[in-house]
């Protein structure tokens, strides 16, 4: 079978871009090792290109914080190196060091109690905070075109359609400084970030089975999970 000829790192043996200079007597470039799929081949122009970016300076300082954050994310103890915060830790601290003052969290529905949580937490913290859950505007499914068997509830029951469109469109509105998505379903978060003007992270996403952790049923997909490497409907 011929050699893809698109970006396919998660197939990667080498990662060689992590290791450039990481010896300082190794004077190979890493080009030579990485193989031919690797996007640094197939796109230097994109490399080149995306350098030019962080040479803007406004650009360059958000990327320069985000790698502060990162590194502030570990400690360095006699027996190695220790991970040191949560997401939520991070979430403040990058925040912090943005100057933003107001945060904006999009939340599912079925996770009201979550951000009533992260909402007390970042208040704590000295963050106003605005939110808005999915099934703002009280719009109908009908109005999106379901019949009335694709209703969770049933078909006789009324039941609100998740707008992010409207999450999104609030959350422009409100001067947010940091928009923060709280488990919004696929395809429904897609739609938010399409329609989100503000800067945007992810605080988590949603897994009706796994606690909203997506990566359990990858972390067990040789075990309990095995059915996941069959097709699925
Ligand atoms: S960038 Fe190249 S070397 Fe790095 S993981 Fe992707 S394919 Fe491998």
């Amino acid at each position: 079978m011929p050699e893809a000829k698109y970006p396919r790192c998660a197939r990667c043996p080498t990662k060689a871009c992590e290791k450039l200079g990481a010896r300082a007597d190794d004077t190979s470039s890493p080009l030579e090792k990485a193989p031919a799929f690797c996007p640094m081949k197939l796109m230097p122009d994109v490399i080149e290109a995306a350098l030019a970016e962080y040479a803007r300076p406004e650009v360059g300082e958000f990327a320069r914080l985000a790698s502060v954050q990162e590194f502030q994310c570990y400690e360095r103890l006699p027996d190695g190196l220790r991970t040191r915060n949560t997401r939520v830790e991070e979430l403040i601290q990058f925040s912090r060091k943005c100057g933003y003052k107001r945060l904006g969290i999009a939340h599912c529905g079925g996770l009201a109690g979550e951000a009533a949580r992260l909402t007390e937490i970042l208040e704590a913290n000295g963050f106003e905070v605005c939110s808005v859950q999915c099934k703002t505007g009280a719009v109908p499914k009908e109005r999106l075109g379901l019949k009335p068997e694709e209703k969770i509830a049933g078909a006789e029951a009324w039941e609100t359609m998740c707008n992010p469109i409207a999450q999104a469109m609030i959350i422009n509105r409100s001067g947010v400084d940091l928009a923060v998505m709280l488990g919004l379903c696929i395809g429904h978060d897609t739609l938010f970030i399409k329609y989100c003007q503000v800067p945007l992270t992810v605080i988590a996403v949603k897994d009706r089975v796994l606690g909203h952790n997506p990566l359990a049923a990858l972390y067990l997909k040789d075990s309990y999970y095995r059915r996941l490497k069959n097709k699925i409907d």
